[in-house]
């Protein structure tokens, strides 16, 4: 792995060999968040706009030079990443925008964007040659290492909030993970999983702990950039937890802008559940994020609920480096989302997901975008993943089905009610 220079910690700027250490930086315990910093020089002469142009791999692995795996490294077969990004003319008409995309991560293996970090974190245990991997997740996270673990029969233990959704919840099972409900919220989860893996010496994949997940999650730029003919877009759209997919997206960027194959740094949108807004109070008041107590963390987009977000450097980076803005929406607004994106692009995101949209039309209201923007919206996780949420938000906006006795008359008398 010639390709990586060193592992900078974000809070000393110490460096240190990707041998050195395995997380974190030592001198500041778990918040000692590395970045792992790469020969841009050493890279160019492996991957080019070109040879992906020549490239018939579409998933994450036909960035793997820029990734922090070995070359010959082997990697899952489930198929990761190269997602759709969907043109979206009735939505961008409707905010009165001309240029909006959706990226659709919903589509990945295990349904949402933690496909991309999870890959990774398995090719890296298996390099390790790890017996068992651990996460604590609020579900997606936890769902995409089970299913990829699975691919590969790979052990691991999973620790979510024991009110995760039942869907992820399922997944986890059907994959055959353990699974640790806990009793407590996801931070809870989280700080018990650290344990565990100090105590047992497992594999740990969690959230701005592990500096490879970022690695994994700033493919979703590098398809997106590619996706439009290496045209950055203005301005992404991005739901925020704690933070690691918008630092990593930041990440993808700085990278391409490093080889020189985008000439212009997009403007980062993270967006907030109202209940959970850590990042966005921290960016409007000005607030110092190594000593910012946490917030509550409650939100129906369970996938952004995070009362101390782990990654807050990155995700707080992400923004103030790239004249973005932190959003904040309400869990209502969040939900409306949900029909209005379905409806008016045909993708049918879980609350977290939608919270993106739900964003960029708050940010049209609040003129943090031009007409002429390029904008990508990023939809995480599909719908499906929450039905409980999805049943709420086509109430919210008054859709109901009809309820018709199984023959033709009464379907009639249904469909005069409904002229
Ligand atoms: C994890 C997740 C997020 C937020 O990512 P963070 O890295 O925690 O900020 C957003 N949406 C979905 C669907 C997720 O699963
Ligand atoms: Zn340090």
């Amino acid at each position: 792995m010639d390709h990586i220079k060193h592992l900078k910690c974000l809070i000393c700027g110490k460096e240190y060999g990707p041998d050195e250490i395995e997380y974190v930086c030592p001198d500041h315990g778990k918040e000692g968040i590395v970045d792992v910093r790469y020969d841009y020089d050493l890279i160019k002469t492996r991957i080019s706009p070109e040879s992906l142009a020549q490239n018939e791999d579409y998933s994450i692995w036909r960035y793997k030079p820029l990734l922090p795996i070995a070359a010959d490294a082997e990697v899952p077969p489930l198929s990761i990443g190269w997602t759709p990004l969907y043109e979206a003319p009735r939505l961008a008409e409707g905010l009165g925008l001309k240029h909006v995309w959706v990226k659709d991560d919903g589509r990945l293996p295990t349904a949402s964007f933690k496909d991309r970090a999870s890959a990774i974190a398995v090719v890296k245990a298996q390099e390790k040659n790890a017996d068992i991997i651990t996460t604590a997740s609020t579900g997606n996270a936890a769902a995409a290492l089970s299913g990829i673990c699975a691919s590969v029969e790979q052990p691991n233990v999973i620790f979510v909030p024991e009110a995760a959704p039942p869907a992820k919840i399922a997944q986890l099972l059907v994959f055959g993970s353990t699974v640790m409900l806990v009793k407590g919220t996801y931070d809870d989860a989280f700080e018990l999983c650290l344990e565990a893996a100090d105590e047992y010496g497992w594999y740990n994949r969690n959230t701005a702990y592990n500096p490879y997940m970022t690695e994994g999650k700033k493919t979703a730029v590098y398809e997106i950039c590619e996706q439009l003919n290496w045209n950055a877009p203005d301005v992404v759209f991005v739901s925020v937890g704690d933070g690691c997919i918008i630092g990593g997206l930041h990440k993808g960027l700085k990278d391409l802008i490093a080889l020189g194959w985008i000439d212009k740094m997009p403007r980062i949108m993270g967006v907030q559940a109202a209940g959970s807004a850590y990042m966005y109070e921290a960016w409007h008041d000005g607030e110092d994020i190594l000593t910012k107590a946490p917030v509550s963390g409650v939100t129906v987009a369970d996938s952004i609920s995070a009362g101390l977000p782990r990654d807050r450097i990155k995700a707080l980076a992400a923004v103030t480096e790239t004249d973005g803005a932190y959003i904040r929406v309400s869990d209502d607004e969040i939900l409306e989302a949900i029909p209005t994106l379905a409806r008016g692009a045909g993708v049918f995101a879980e609350p977290a997901g939608a919270a993106a949209y739900a964003g960029l039309v708050k940010a049209v209201k609040l003129e943090l975008v031009n007409a002429d923007d390029r904008i990508v919206v990023l939809n995480t996780g599909n719908g499906l993943k929450d039905i409980a949420s999805a049943m709420k938000s086509v109430e919210m906006v008054g859709t109901t089905p009809n309820r018709v006795e199984p023959n033709l008359d009464d379907l009639k008398r249904v469909i005069q009610e409904i002229k």
